[in-house]
């Protein structure tokens, strides 16, 4: 029972990311402390820590696009993956586009940022996300991401990937936290779930090892909000040979953050992952880089 678990009773930050292309940390502190208790969180700079009951859902920064409602480790993930303003980077499975918006403020709206989404519903959410952001650089595609020819020209200066694919999303359902638990390593012992948990870290191998083929790469991270080691470690170590025949290897992300991948392979101390029960959510983050041109970074 969840009583095992007394950290799952403590209720949920929120958390809200102040978007840099519309509002500074100063100003967007002063404006939310008219009403809460806000602290900073010290992994994420811009990152605003609001008490659990906090519903920001029609504040005024929220709705003009100052301040966006992003959970700690999703907003990790941008962070993770490092582009510089006048890069040109790919997000490969954008909507409804938290990471990309999150992406072009980090970019400072310079360079440029293609966003591409499967689903046709979600590329209008895509949309509206990148224009009420303000992120002028980002050109949102509706495509499958496995359908961009990595050597078309229009991708030959693409610096960077993230990557973060449909996933089973189970590190998002704290409700389902007692059955969750443990089923890190099996997945579930429910069949049909175990079916649907192969088909999906089939495509996140395929959509990873896709990523790695564009030939300007230098990063790419690959992440999910799974607790499953099948979406997470597995499709890592799986890809490691191929990876390696394209020169990119694993390397750190976030070095002091303290909970690291399953210890299934040689390497994945570098993996990082948020806990259910202390993080209240399960996230997990894999960055490559390659070799010779970032090669200081990696240690
Ligand atoms: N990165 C997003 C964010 O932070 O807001 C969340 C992405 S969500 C986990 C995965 C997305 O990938 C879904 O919107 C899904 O429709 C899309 N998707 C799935 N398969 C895809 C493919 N082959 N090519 C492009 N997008 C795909």
């Amino acid at each position: 029972s969840s009583s095992s678990f007394p950290a799952s009773d403590v209720p949920k930050p929120r958390y809200v990311r102040v978007n840099a292309l519309k509002m500074d940390v100063e100003s967007a502190l002063l404006e939310l402390r008219k009403q809460y208790e806000v602290l900073q969180d010290d992994t994420v700079h811009g990152l605003l820590i609001l008490p659990p009951g906090a519903d920001l859902h029609n504040h005024p920064l929220v709705k003009n696009g100052s301040v966006f409602m992003q959970g700690k480790a999703s907003s990790m993930v941008a962070v993770a993956l490092g582009p510089k303003p006048g890069w040109e980077v790919i997000d490969a499975c954008a909507a409804p586009g938290n990471k990309t918006v999150h992406l072009a403020a980090l970019m400072k709206g310079k360079g440029k940022i293609i966003a591409c989404e499967l689903n046709k519903e979600r590329v209008q959410r895509l949309e509206d996300n990148v224009k009420l952001a303000g992120a002028t650089n980002v050109k949102v595609m509706h495509d499958d991401f496995l359908n961009l020819n990595p050597e078309d020209p229009s991708y030959s200066k693409v610096r960077a990937i993230l990557l973060d694919p449909s996933c089973s999303g189970s590190g998002t359902v704290v409700d389902r936290l007692d059955h969750l638990l443990p089923s890190y390593g099996a997945g579930n012992s429910d069949p049909s779930n175990m079916n649907r948990l192969r088909k999906l870290a089939a495509f996140q191998k395929k959509a990873l090892e896709h990523a790695l083929c564009f030939p300007a790469v230098e990063r790419i991270v690959y992440s999910t909000c799974s607790i499953h080691q099948i979406e997470n470690e597995d499709v890592v170590s799986s890809v490691l040979p191929f990876a390696s025949t394209h020169g990119f290897q694993l390397a750190t992300t976030f070095p002091q953050w303290p909970q690291r991948g399953l210890p299934t392979f040689d390497g994945s101390q570098h993996l990082l992952r948020t806990d259910l029960v202390k993080d209240k959510e399960g996230f997990f983050i894999a960055l490559f880089v390659r070799k010779n041109t970032h090669q200081l970074e990696t240690v």
